[in-house]
C-alpha cells in the first residue's frame, strides 16, 4: 500500500477513512452506548463537591476546560503555508485542565473516582445521594489505603492517575517508559506515588504493570489499552462541547461543519472525545487524528485494518518522538473497531513542527502548551480542500500543557 511506503519514509501523510459510515446508520451497533456516556457524567457531578473541597484549583470540582477563538494563529497559519484556511480556528483548552492539566484528567480521573465510588459502596459506607465530601474523612481514606491502584503510562496519564488516587488514600504505581519526562516521575514522587522505571517503551510499562496488578486481589489496573472507563471520561468531554460553542454563540450546520483535529497516542483519549461529539453533532462534526511521524500507531493500524495487531516497529519506524503523550507504537484494538467506522482522517507531523506551532501559538495567542498538544495543528492546511466553500468551525484539540515547569518551558520555546 502507498500510504504504508509513505509511513516507512517517515513522509507527512494525509489519510481519508474509506470506512467512515453515517451515524445514524452504525450508532446502534456501536460496543459503547449514549446512556453510559451520561451515566459517567452523573457520577462527575456526584463527585463535584469532593473534587472542590480537595483540590480548591478545581473550583466547582466540575474538571472542564475553555474553548478559546485564535484569530492570529490562523492568519499565522496561513501565511507559514501560502494558502488559504477556511473557517474560523478555535482552541480547546485540555491544556488548562486542572488537578492534572492535560487531557489526562478527563479519563484517568474519571477511572479513579469510579473505582473508589464502587469500592465505598460495596463496603456500605456510601450511597449515590449522599453528599460525596464525605469521602476526605478518614474512615475513607483508610478504606482506600488497603487497595492499590496501578497503570502504564508515558507520563500524563501516570500524573493523573497518580495525583488522583493519592488524594483518596490509595497506594498507586505508575510504570513509566523510558521517554517519559523526568520532572513527572519527579512530581509524582513529591506527592507519594510510587513510579517504576523502564527501559523499554510504552507497551513494555503497560505489560509489566499489568502483570504486577493480576498477581495481586487487592490491586486494579488501569488498562490504556482496553478501558470502557477510561474512554467514557474522555466522552463526556466531547459531549459538553455542544453547550459550550451554543453559549459563544458559534454555529454548527451543514455550511459551517465542526472540524476538529486530535492528536493521538493509543488512541482512548481522542476517541473517547470524537465518540463524544459525534453523539452531540453526529455527521456535522467530522474528526482528524493526529500522530507523529515516528509513531503512527493508529494511521496504521486503521489503514492495515490490523489494529493492534501491527505496531510502527513492524514497518522499521523507531517510536521516537518529543511528543512524549504520543510516543505509542501499537494502538488500542478496543478504539481502532469504534473508530474505523467514525473517523474522517488521519494525519503525521514531523517532530520539528511540533515545536514550530508551540512557538507560533506562545507568539500570537500567547498560549503555552506542551508539543505533543500542537499535533492537530498540522491538519488545518491537510484538509484545507476538503472544506474549500465552507465555513467550517476548526477545532484544534490541545491536549496538556499547565503542569509543565517554566525551565522545560523555556527548552520548548527556544528561549
Ligand atoms: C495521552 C495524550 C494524548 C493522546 O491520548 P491517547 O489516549 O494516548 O490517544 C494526546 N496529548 C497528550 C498531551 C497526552 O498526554
Amino acid at each position: 500500500m502507498d500510504i504504508i511506503n509513505d509511513l516507512k519514509s517517515m513522509r507527512e501523510v494525509y489519510w481519508t477513512n474509506p470506512g467512515y459510515r453515517k451515524f445514524d446508520d452504525i450508532k446502534d451497533e456501536l460496543p459503547i452506548t449514549e446512556l453510559e456516556v451520561m451515566d459517567a457524567e452523573k457520577r462527575l457531578h456526584r463527585f463535584a463537591p469532593y473534587l472542590a473541597k480537595v483540590f480548591p484549583e478545581s473550583r466547582d470540582g466540575i474538571i472542564e476546560s475553555p474553548i478559546s477563538h485564535i484569530p492570529e494563529m490562523m492568519s499565522w497559519i496561513e501565511r507559514d503555508s501560502g494558502s488559504a484556511i477556511p473557517g474560523e480556528l478555535y482552541l480547546k483548552r485540555d491544556d488548562l485542565l486542572s488537578i492534572a492539566g492535560s487531557i489526562k484528567a478527563r479519563g484517568g480521573i474519571y477511572e479513579v473516582l469510579k473505582h473508589a465510588e464502587t469500592l465505598a459502596v460495596e463496603n456500605g459506607m456510601l450511597e449515590y445521594d449522599h453528599d460525596y465530601r464525605k469521602l476526605a474523612e478518614k474512615e475513607f481514606v483508610d478504606l482506600f489505603s488497603k487497595y492499590k491502584i496501578q497503570v502504564g503510562s508515558t507520563g500524563n496519564l501516570g500524573l493523573s492517575i497518580g495525583i488522583m488516587s493519592a488524594k483518596l488514600g490509595f497506594k498507586v504505581t505508575v510504570h513509566m517508559s523510558s521517554d517519559a519526562k523526568q520532572w513527572k516521575k519527579d512530581l509524582l514522587r513529591s506527592r507519594g506515588v510510587k513510579v517504576v522505571e523502564y527501559p523499554d517503551d510504552y507497551s513494555k510499562a503497560v505489560e509489566e504493570g499489568r502483570r504486577d496488578s493480576d498477581n495481586d486481589p487487592m490491586s486494579h489496573f488501569i488498562d490504556d489499552e482496553n478501558s470502557r472507563d477510561l474512554f467514557l471520561g474522555y466522552a463526556v468531554g466531547g459531549m459538553r462541547v455542544r453547550s459550550q460553542l451554543e453559549e459563544m454563540g458559534v454555529i454548527v450546520d451543514e455550511g459551517h461543519p465542526l472540524v476538529v483535529y486530535l492528536p493521538c497516542g493509543v488512541g482512548g483519549g481522542p476517541g473517547g472525545v470524537a465518540y463524544g461529539l459525534k453523539l452531540s453533532y453526529g455527521d456535522l462534526v467530522e474528526c482528524h487524528f493526529a500522530e507523529p511521524t515516528h509513531s503512527p500507531c493508529m494511521l496504521l493500524g486503521l489503514a492495515t485494518g490490523k489494529h493492534d495487531g501491527i505496531s510502527v516497529e513492524d514497518i522499521g519506524l523507531d517510536n521516537r518522538t518529543e511528543a512524549d503523550g504520543l510516543a505509542v507504537g501499537r494502538p488500542s484494538s478496543f478504539v481502532g473497531k469504534l473508530m474505523d467506522k467514525l473517523l474522517t482522517g488521519a494525519f503525521t507531523i514531523q517532530d520539528d513542527k511540533l515545536f514550530k506551532y508551540l512557538r507560533a501559538l506562545y507568539g500570537q495567542e500567547g498560549i503555552f502548551v506542551e508539543p505533543s498538544a500542537t499535533a492537530g495543528f498540522n491538519g488545518l492546511f491537510l484538509t484545507k480542500d476538503r472544506y474549500l466553500g465552507r465555513e467550517p468551525v476548526q477545532l484544534v484539540w490541545s491536549t496538556g500543557g499547565s503542569l509543565v515547569p517554566t525551565k522545560e518551558r523555556s527548552k520548548f520555546l527556544g528561549e
